[in-house]
């Protein structure tokens, strides 16, 4: 199984939720940004990103990113 650890590189993020879309629409078929993996939360001095135990680093929310704040890193004991 594909497997990435994914990097948050958090002063980059806007806010945008794109990744929390796709990752929910790519796990539940909706476009609901508090059903997916990810979450991204805003604080007063910018975002803060954590994943749910549930993220299997399938890497599809990076590839959504359009601000360079999700790196995907193929992991070493992947086949
Ligand atoms: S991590 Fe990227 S896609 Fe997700 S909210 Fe931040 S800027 Fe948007
Ligand atoms: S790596 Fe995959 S499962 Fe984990 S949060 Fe990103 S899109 Fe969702």
């Amino acid at each position: 199984m594909a497997g990435y650890d994914i990097i948050t590189l958090e002063e980059n993020c806007t806010g945008c939720l794109r990744c929390q879309l796709a990752c929910s629409y790519l796990y539940t078929g909706l476009f609901n940004p508090s059903a997916a993996r990810i979450q991204v939360r805003f604080s007063g001095t910018g975002c803060a990103i954590d994943f749910t135990d549930e993220c299997n680093h399938c890497g599809v929310c990076a590839d959504s990113c359009f601000y360079d704040a999700l790196k995907k890193v193929k992991r070493e004991d992947d086949e």
